[in-house]
C-alpha cells in the first residue's frame, strides 16, 4: 500500500530532521512520481502527497489533466525550447543550470502572466563531468545575474550525486552543498532567497537531511520500482 510506504517515509523524515536539530515540517517530502500513471498518482495525493516531481516536460504534460491538484515539481534537465509548456504549470523548478535558461524562464514567465517562478540552481557538486548542474564557482555569477530578472525567485540549490557513490563521498558531498548554501543564505542578492536545498533520493534521503536537506525527492521507496517499458520480466 502506498500509504503504509508513504508513512515509512515520513516516520524516517521526522526521525532524521530530529537528528539534525529541526522539525520534520521543516522538510518537504517530494514523491517522484515519474513513469506512473495518473491513478496511483491520486492515490499518493489521497494519502496526503502535497508536492510531486517529474524529471520530463512530456509526463507532465501528459499527466496534468489527470491528477487532482498537487504541487509539481519539475526535477530533470529543462530543454529552453520546453520552458514554455510548463511554466504555468509547474510549482518549481529545480534544475536551473544556466543563463540561457534562466533568461527563456524570465521571458516565458511574462508572456504567461507568471508572477514569480520559483527556480533551485542545480549545482554540479561531485564535479562528474557526466551530471548537469553548474560548478560551485559559478554560483555568485548565476545568483548576481538572477538579481536582475523580476520573474525569476531562486529559492535556492539543489543536487543529484552521482550513483553508487559510498557513504564517506556521499556525506562529503552533502556537507559540501550545505556549506555552499548555508554561506549564501548571508549573502543579499535581489530574488534570491536562500531557504531550500534539494537533495537526497530514496537511497540517501535521511543522510541527506541530516546534512541540511530540506526538500527529497524520493521515488521508488514510495511507489515501488519503475519498469521503463524495456526490461524483460
Ligand atoms: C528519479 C529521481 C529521483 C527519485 O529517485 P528514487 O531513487 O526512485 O527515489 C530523485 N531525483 C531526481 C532528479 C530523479 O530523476
Amino acid at each position: 500500500m502506498i500509504s503504509d510506504r508513504l508513512n515509512h517515509v515520513r516516520a524516517q523524515i521526522a526521525l532524521s530532521a530530529e537528528r539534525s536539530g529541526r522539525n520534520k515540517e521543516d522538510v518537504t517530502l517530494i514523491a517522484v512520481t515519474k513513469t506512473h500513471g495518473a491513478d496511483i498518482i491520486n492515490e499518493a495525493i489521497d494519502a496526503g502527497v502535497t508536492d510531486i516531481g517529474e524529471n520530463k516536460v512530456q509526463e507532465i504534460l501528459e499527466k496534468y489533466d489527470h491528477v487532482k491538484p498537487v504541487r509539481w515539481h519539475l526535477i530533470g534537465h529543462l530543454q529552453t525550447n520546453k520552458v514554455k509548456y510548463i511554466i504555468d504549470k509547474v510549482s518549481m523548478i529545480h534544475s536551473v543550470d544556466s543563463v540561457k535558461l534562466l533568461d527563456e524562464i524570465e521571458r516565458q514567465a511574462i508572456k504567461h502572466g507568471v508572477h514569480s517562478m520559483d527556480c533551485l540552481i542545480q549545482i554540479n557538486i561531485s564535479g562528474e563531468e557526466s551530471k548537469s548542474g553548474i560548478p560551485p564557482r559559478m554560483l555568485p555569477e548565476i545568483l548576481e545575474y538572477c538579481s536582475k530578472l523580476e520573474h525569476v525567485k531562486v529559492k535556492g540549490l539543489m543536487t543529484i550525486l552521482p550513483k553508487g557513490c559510498d557513504n564517506v563521498t556521499q556525506n562529503l558531498l552533502f556537507r559540501n552543498i550545505n556549506k555552499i548554501f548555508l554561506d549564501n543564505k548571508g549573502k543579499t542578492y535581489d530574488n534570491v532567497y536562500m531557504e531550500c536545498l534539494s537533495m537526497g533520493m530514496s537511497g540517501d534521503f535521511a543522510e541527506a537531511i541530516e546534512c541540511g536537506a530540506t526538500m527529497v525527492r524520493v521515488g521508488s521507496l514510495i511507489f515501488g520500482e519503475r519498469s521503463y517499458g524495456c526490461e524483460k520480466n
